[in-house]
Order: C-alpha cells, then sequence, then structure tokens
C-alpha cells in the first residue's frame, strides 16, 4: 500500500506558545500534548517524540516495542522534569501510530486522539486518560457534556508523571483508502466530530485536509495549540514509494520517506467507539521550589485558588496532574501521607492515601504549626511529605 502523510501544528489563537508536537517519519506517526509551567510543556512533549523516534522499525513485535518506547519515554520525561527545578511536574500526552505490512499499532496515553476513517464512518480508536471520560464511562456524564464540562482538562494518566505508566494499545488491520488522523485535544475541544468527519471525507489530500482541521478549530476560537496528523492509505503497484507532505511546525517534524507497505489486508478495526469529549489548555500552575515549612502555608493560597477556579468551573484554563500531588493529611483519625490535591469534582475524590503512620491526628492538630492538617500539607513528592511526616513526629515527640 502508499502511504500519503499530512501534518500540521498550530500555536492556535490564544497561546503565547506552542507545547504540542508531532513525528512523522514513516512508517511511525505521533502527536504529543505537553503541559508544565515554564518550557515544561513543549520540553516534555519534544523528549517523548525524541524517544519514540528512536523505536526500531524492523523488530518483529512492533507494538510490544512501540509499547516499550512509549514507557522509556515516560521514564525520560520524567527524568528531565526531576533533574531541572524548571521543568518539574512537566508531562504530556502521547498518541502513535505505526504501521507494519497491512497492519498499523496505535499505542496512547493522555487524551490526544486517534481516528479511523474508513467506508465513510469515523471511528475514535482511542479513549481519553481523563476524569470527564471516567465519567462518561461510568454513566455520570454524556459525552456532549463531557465535551462543554470545566474539568475537561484533568489528566487521569500522561506521561512523565510516574514511574510506570499504563500504555493503551490496539492493533487494527489495514484497508486500501483508509485514513488515520491522530490529533491533540485543541482540534477535539474545538470542533466536533461531525465536522471532523466531514473535512476528513471531503478533503481528500492529506495535507489540505491537515490545514482546514486547523484552519476551522482557529475559526471556533483556537483556545489551545492544535496539532494533527493524517495518513492515507491507498492501493498502488508494489514497490511505488508514497509521497510525503508535511507542513511547518514548531517541534517536532519529519518528512515521511515513501515505504512499501505490504499488501491488502483484510477485517475489521476493533477499537471501540467512545464518545467525544476533550479538552483545551495547557498552562499549568508552576511548581514551587521545595521550601522551608512557612512558604507552604503560601502553596496552600495556590492551591486554594486553583481548586476555588477549578471547582467553581468556567475558566480553568490548566491541566491538573492529580497524580503528580501529594501531600499530608489526615485519614481514620491518623497522619496520612495522600497523592492527588485534596477536593473532590462531583463526587470523585481527586486522592487516595498512598502511606497511613501511627501519629495521632486530634494531638497533631493541637500543634499550631500543624493546624493545617485537616486541610492538607503540600509537599513536592513522597520523600518531601516522608519529611514533613518526620518533622511531626518529632515536634509531637518534643513540643516547641
Ligand atoms: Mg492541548
Amino acid at each position: 500500500m502508499r502511504v500519503r502523510v499530512g501534518a500540521r501544528t498550530d500555536i492556535g489563537r490564544s497561546r503565547d506558545h506552542n507545547e504540542d508536537g508531532y513525528l512523522v517519519r514513516e512508517p511511525l506517526f505521533a502527536v504529543a500534548d505537553g503541559m508544565g509551567g515554564h518550557r515544561g510543556g513543549e520540553v516534555a512533549s519534544s523528549v517523548a517524540l525524541e524517544s519514540l523516534e528512536q523505536l526500531p522499525k524492523d523488530s518483529d513485535g512492533l507494538l510490544r516495542a512501540l509499547v516499550d518506547r512509549i514507557r522509556e519515554a515516560n521514564r525520560m520525561v520524567l527524568e528531565r522534569g526531576e533533574s531541572d527545578p524548571e521543568l518539574r511536574g512537566m508531562g504530556t500526552t502521547l498518541t502513535a501510530l505505526v504501521t507494519q505490512e497491512q497492519k498499523a499499532h496505535v499505542a496512547h496515553v493522555g487524551d490526544s486522539r486517534a481516528y479511523l476513517l474508513r467506508d465513510g464512518s469515523l471511528q475514535q480508536l482511542t479513549e481519553d486518560h481523563s476524569l470527564v471520560q471516567r465519567m462518561v464511562r461510568e454513566g455520570r456524564l454524556t459525552p456532549e457534556q463531557a465535551g462543554r464540562h470545566p474539568q475537561r482538562s484533568i489528566l487521569t494518566r500522561a506521561l512523565g508523571v510516574d514511574a510506570e505508566v499504563a500504555v493503551d494499545e490496539l492493533t487494527l488491520p489495514l484497508l486500501a483508502g483508509d485514513r488515520l488522523l491522530l490529533c491533540t485535544d485543541g482540534l477535539t475541544g474545538m470542533i466536533d466530530p461531525d465536522r471532523i468527519h466531514e473535512i476528513l471525507e471531503s478533503e481528500r489530500d492529506p495535507q489540505a485536509a491537515s490545514d482546514l482541521l486547523v484552519e476551522e478549530a482557529n475559526g471556533a476560537g483556537g483556545d489551545d495549540n492544535i496539532t494533527v496528523v493524517v495518513v492515507d492509505f491507498e492501493d498502488a503497484p508494489s514497490g511505488v514509494a508514497g509521497d510525503g507532505a508535511v507542513a511547518a511546525g514548531t517541534q517536532r517534524q519529519a518528512i515521511a520517506a515513501g515505504d512499501p507497505v505490504g499488501a491488502k489486508g483484510a477485517g475489521a478495526p476493533s477499537a471501540e467507539v467512545t464518545g467525544v469529549i476533550s479538552a483545551a489548555s495547557t498552562e499549568e500552575e508552576t511548581e514551587p521550589e521545595p521550601a522551608p515549612r512557612r512558604r507552604r502555608w503560601w502553596r496552600l493560597v495556590l492551591w486554594a485558588v486553583v481548586v476555588v477556579v477549578l471547582v467553581s468551573g468556567g475558566l480553568f484554563a490548566g491541566r491538573l496532574y492529580v497524580r503528580s500531588q501529594w501531600y499530608v493529611g489526615v485519614a481514620e483519625g491518623r497522619v496520612a501521607i495522600y497523592r492527588g490535591i485534596p477536593t473532590d469534582v462531583f463526587g470523585y475524590e481527586l486522592s487516595g492515601v498512598e502511606e497511613s503512620t501511627d501519629l495521632p491526628a486530634a494531638e497533631v492538630l493541637r500543634l499550631q504549626p500543624w493546624q493545617g492538617l485537616e486541610d492538607g500539607i503540600t509537599a513536592n513528592g513522597l520523600e518531601d511529605a516522608r519529611q514533613v511526616v518526620e518533622q511531626i513526629r518529632r515536634d509531637l515527640e518534643e513540643p516547641a
């Protein structure tokens, strides 16, 4: 099959830099949507795509290799974030496609998406790793409500947050005429799937289709960075190389070189179709330096602001990594270390106990410095939280 590619990334209408990126290096294609303070977002998406690029293309178990590569990308983003205070807390989504003979392997983390256009119908191949998607799955929101939900940018999974990451994977047989779309939420948050479908259906040239998708997302407001990669699989005399075309991008770009991609496949994709929801946004609150106890109060205030904005809905433009936040609080009357943030969104707790202790909360709350315990005392990671616990223990043993 012959492969034709179009791709484009765009800053959108309201961001001051582009934290999205894409990779077109046939037979490997990907989009990434980075986030984090300062330059964190763009670094995270670039690091992930550069790591992905090292995928060994001649591997037999290509899906396995792709997933391993994404896990490695996760470690690289995490390490880079931990080694540079300015990049601390950064992360990225990653949705990747690699073709092998007449198959397409898709691997995915976050809320970027892959779609398949086949025989006139558009099918979403990936499921968003977001809080609102979880609520849709549990029947608590309709896909339409989720698409407009003020908390739609809260991710439940991203690269660069944890040492381990679960990667969704999918393999589908390719048919001549198939068109695959990879995109970030700057597209799906701005135009609905019916319109995406119409554009993919009506604009046969993959580059023109990519351009039009970006234009429409900008026309609808362009609230976020927008990135699309359109890959067409066409019948062609064997041995004829596909032509590649790639538009200007801010970070990752590569020209798709042609490569004969085997014979015609058969069968239907097994992916489930999910409703379309999504997010807009990238900025994240900047993570302060490790701080003496006094400065924790500042962080608490910062948190309070974030939470108030979050819960009151509306204009929350930050993406919140629930799993990258830590605090010390109270569980069952004892001091405990929590992961997440001390709030809930429509009944969903955004935190859970990670470690419990034997320290009685009632006694600790009598100590002046620890009266914020019930609201949660923020920490820069698990180690920092353990240090807070140790300090509490010392203060309990020897009240000042
Ligand atoms: Mg985005």
